[in-house]
Order: C-alpha cells, then sequence, then structure tokens
C-alpha cells in the first residue's frame, strides 16, 4: 500500500506511523543496504507512512538524505527529508530547496540543526545562517514563487519541538518558538524524544490552550543498552533519559536475550499511552538493523491499546525540581501552572535595564528625537564619515557591552539585549534550539543559553511577552562591518517594515 504523508496526516482519526533511518558515512554498502531494505519491507508492510531521513546526524558527515530519500521514493514509499541550517548558507539552502523540488520531494522537516561535528581535515564550519524559523519562511516563499510560475504546491513542511525542558525559561521558550515556527508555514511538528509522559501531555496542552491545530508526531526509540548510555550521559542534544530509566535498561540487558524484549515492550506501551493522549502518531527511531523490531512494536500496540490508561504512570517520571507549564491536579482533571523562582544576577539586571534604556532614548523609531538621528545617520553617510562613528563610539561601546561581532546589522534587542551573533553558537534569532540542557547552552556547556538568560531577566520586569513574540528576519550579511547604528537608522537593516512568509528569496 503506497501512502502519502500529507494526506495521512490530514486525515482525520488516522493514526500516522513514521520511521527515522540514519544514513552513516558511506555511498553503499551495508549500512545503506539495510536502510533501503528496511523501508522497501516498511512499505510492504503498509503501516507506516513515511520514512524520514536524517540531515549528517551529530554534525558528522552522512550520505545526503536527497539521495537517499530519493532513491526510497522511487521504490513506492514516501520520505520526509530533515534539513538543517548547519552546513550550508542561505544560498546553498535555497539550491537544496530548489533540487528536492526537482526530484518531487516535498516533506521537509526543517531544524535547526545539532552543532558542526568533524569531517575530513577536522571540525566543520557551524554556517547557521539561517534558524529554523527562518528556513520554514524560505520555504514557504519558495513554495509561493514555484506555485505563482505554474507548479503544484511543493513543500510540506514541518518542524521540530521539545517539550523536555526543566527550567520555566526553556519551556516558555520552546513553546513560543513552535507558534513562531507554525506561523512561518510549518504544517507538522514532530517531537524532540523524551520518556516523560506529563511533557507529552504539556505540549497538547500548550497547543489546546493556543489553538494551535497542526498534527503533532511525539518521538519514540527504541531504547537499548548502546543507545541508553550516551542519552543518560547528556551526549544526545535534548534528550533526557533518567538515571531511574537508564539503570533499568541496564538491568534488561543483563539477562540473555531479554534486552531487546523489553525495549520492544516500553516503546510499544508509551506508543499506546501517546496514542491515547491525544498525539496524530509516533515517529519511531532506533531501528538499525531490520523491520521485524517496527512489526513487533507495532503487533504489540495492536494488542494492548484498549488497556492503554494501564500503561500511563509507568511513563511518570517524578523527578525533583523539574518545571512543568501545567502540573495535573491530583483528584481533577484540571490544570495549575508550575512555579519557579527565578534568580537575576546584579550585573546582568543592570546590562539590561542600561541597554533597554539607551534603545529607547536612540532607537526607537517613534521617538522625539528619531527624525534627528536620521538626518546625523544620512549626513554622514553622504560624507562617507561613518566609519568614525563606528571606530570611535560604536565598537569600543559595543565590543564591551556585547561582545559585538560588528555584523552591521544588529539583533540584540529580539534577545533581550544579548548579542543572538557572539551569545549563540548557532546565531539563533527566533528563540533556543532544542539542544540546551538545564538552561544550559548545548555547545558551550557551562554557560547559560542566551535565550534562558534574556528570558530570566525579562521575566524580572514582567516583559516576557516581548520575547519571540514575532518573526525575526535573517541578518544582512551585506552590512557586515558597517555601522548598525546607521543601517538603523536609515532602514537598511533587518528590521525594514517586512513581514514573513513574502520576504522576496
Ligand atoms: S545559546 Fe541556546 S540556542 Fe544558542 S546554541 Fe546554545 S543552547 Fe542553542
Amino acid at each position: 500500500m503506497i501512502h502519502n504523508f500529507n494526506d495521512d496526516i490530514s486525515t482525520p482519526d488516522k493514526f500516522v506511523v513514521t520511521l527515522e533511518l540514519v544514513p552513516g558515512r558511506e555511498s553503499s554498502g551495508r549500512t545503506i543496504d539495510t536502510i533501503t531494505g528496511i523501508a522497501r519491507e516498511a512499505q510492504a508492510d503498509g503501516r507506516i507512512t513515511a520514512v524520514s531521513i536524517t540531515d549528517n546526524p551529530g554534525g558528522n558527515p552522512a550520505l545526503s538524505p536527497d539521495a537517499l530519500g530519493h532513491e526510497i521514493l522511487n521504490d513506492g514509499m514516501d520520505v520526509i527529508v530533515h534539513f538543517t541550517c548547519r552546513d550550508t548558507n542561505r544560498v546553498g539552502m535555497e539550491s537544496r530547496a530548489l533540487q528536492l523540488a526537482h526530484m518531487g520531494m516535498k516533506n521537509i522537516l526543517a531544524l535547526t540543526g545539532d552543532y558542526s561535528g568533524k569531517g575530513f581535515g577536522g571540525a566543520g564550519l557551524p554556517v547557521f545562517d539561517f534558524d529554523s524559523v527562518i528556513l520554514t519562511s524560505m520555504l514557504s516563499s519558495l513554495n509561493k514563487r514555484l506555485i505563482r510560475a505554474g507548479h503544484a504546491s511543493i513543500f510540506v513542511t514541518g518542524c521540530a519541538v521539545s517539550p523536555f525542558k526543566y527550567t520555566e525559561a526553556e519551556a516558555w521558550i520552546q513553546y513560543k518558538k513552535l507558534e513562531r515556527k507554525i506561523e512561518a508555514g510549518a504544517s507538522f511538528a514532530i517531537t524532540q524524544l523524551g520518556y516523560d509522559i506529563d511533557k507529552y501531555e504539556e505540549l497538547l496542552l500548550y497547543n489546546k490552550d493556543k489553538k494551535i491545530e497542526v498534527p503533532v508526531l511525539a518521538s519514540l526509540y527504541v531504547l537499548d543498552k548502546r543507545s541508553a548510555r550516551p542519552m543518560h550521559a547528556g551526549r544526545i542534544p535534548g534528550v533526557h533519559v533518567t538515571e531511574k530509566l537508564y539503570n533499568k535498561v541496564m538491568q534488561e540487558w543483563e539477562g540473555a536475550g531479554e534486552g531487546m524484549q523489553h525495549a520492544i515492550e516500553r516503546t510499544a506501551r508509551l506508543g499506546v499511552v501517546l496514542k491515547g493522549i491525544g498525539y496524530k502518531g509516533i515517529h519511531l527511531g532506533g531501528i538499525h538493523d531490520s523491520f521485524a523490531t517496527v512489526g513487533k512494536i507495532l503487533d504489540r500496540m495492536a494488542a494492548i491499546e484498549h488497556n492503554w490508561l494501564d500503561y500511563l504512570d509507568e511513563f511518570r517520571e517524578d523527578e525533583p525540581n523539574r518545571f512543568y507549564l501545567y502540573k495535573q491536579a491530583e483528584t481533577a482533571k484540571s490544570v495549575i501552572p508550575g512555579k519557579e523562582t527565578i534568580k537575576v544576577k546584579l550585573t546582568d539586571n543592570f546590562h539590561y535595564l542600561f541597554l533597554r534604556t539607551a534603545h529607547e532614548l536612540f532607537f526607537d523609531k517613534r521617538a522625539a528625537l528619531a527624525p534627528m538621528y536620521k538626518k546625523i545617520s544620512n549626513s554622514l553617510d553622504k560624507s562617507n564619515t561613518s566609519w568614525l562613528l563606528k571606530v570611535f563610539l560604536e565598537d569600543p561601546f559595543k565590543k564591551v557591552m556585547l561582545s559585538c561581532k560588528s555584523c552591521g546589522d544588529c539583533g540584540i534587542q529580539h534577545v533581550g539585549f544579548l548579542c543572538p551573533e557572539s551569545g549563540c553558537p548557532k546565531h539563533t534569532r527566533n528563540g533556543a534550539c532544542g539542544g540546551s540542557n538545564n538552561g544550559f547552552c548545548e555547545v558551550n556547556t557551562d554557560k547559560l543559553c542566551v535565550w534562558v538568560r534574556a528570558y530570566r531577566r525579562m521575566k524580572k520586569h514582567g516583559e516576557t511577552d516581548k520575547l519571540t513574540r514575532e518573526f525575526v528576519p535573517p541578518r544582512l550579511w551585506e552590512l557586515k562591518d558597517t555601522s548598525s547604528w546607521i543601517n538603523f537608522h536609515l532602514e537598511r537593516d533587518h528590521q525594514k517594515p517586512v513581514k514573513p512568509p513574502a520576504r522576496t528569496l
């Protein structure tokens, strides 16, 4: 049976199953044969809607999902291509999107992506010219352009969302970012991987609250001894395996031949619980050798799904000091918001207040003195003396206050007056990536995520509603090493009044 991913996720009451396949660093051979074999068996089985193929997972080189996906698509199985922002700039990304459209590969999972890993000769350059929201917007814009040129609708773009964030700041920002992704054109979402049913429920409650109606697939992973170790150690960004679960998995694998049975049973039980609480489907990962494991999981799910409530409590993690946006009241179905005490350092607070005041005085186009700043900017620009302002005033000030990278297109006002260029290794402009862990950055693990800092300082002043509240376009590289102050007043920077996804490519 041939499925169409878009049709299946749009069909009410259809429970969708997709598989995530991970190519390695080879162009043909055993691993590739195994992947295409799993896809062929999945197609023959008939219960799988599509396979998704990862894009250089972990930031390390692997066979392109476009090439492998095309082969699988030609064999009759629908494909979701993972598309990250890490390895090419916007020109390369648009070119890749055109290539995918040309090949008829229309299901895209738009991701910011893990940080760069190692390729030939060492670590790769982390490009991150776009973040996932901007990439989604680019694909929407490209869709419109292609439709205008006479093509049928091309891309069905989806996004990732991580409910498994255990500080208030991270949870709040993830959900706000989900809203931005949907506004930018995402028409389905796939969760990050976790085993905490209260967090899975939290996402559904949030969507209900905000009237978000895109179908959401929950990630499930066949957790074995080999995968549990790095997940538990926090080496897979954004994935949580608790100490308790890790110890249980290790114990299960002590008995001869029993480990995999336990892994299948756990996956099937979580699968039926997720179906029971209202997920549109599941996205299965951890399938490395054959389709047989998937078949067993789906058979088991069919056998136990009517008793899903019996398994619900197995996935309540009950760990201390975790933030939940909602908490199930003990006896009723009603929810009460979770609370977290947020502390902000004096210096951080001063930094915020100082820059916010400066911004209001000098960079608010509605301010009384704004026409005068525009005149000054114009005159400096015309006389080719804007560099004087930049070298003697702007650079020293912004280097000290923000470790400014001189991009000429300042985005600090979108990140609580912190710099998305120097403060975030992935240069995210529309909310945090999914890799933060307990408030700390995925890449610089000893530093708080820049968005967590932004949220906390803004929370102190009751201003979090200003954070991630609207689409922030990409920075304009043509402004690099020019004065961002002058660019702002002369309306050359990204703050020109352009709305997504109409932004011209
Ligand atoms: S600062 Fe935050 S958004 Fe940026 S890479 Fe680190 S965790 Fe991700």
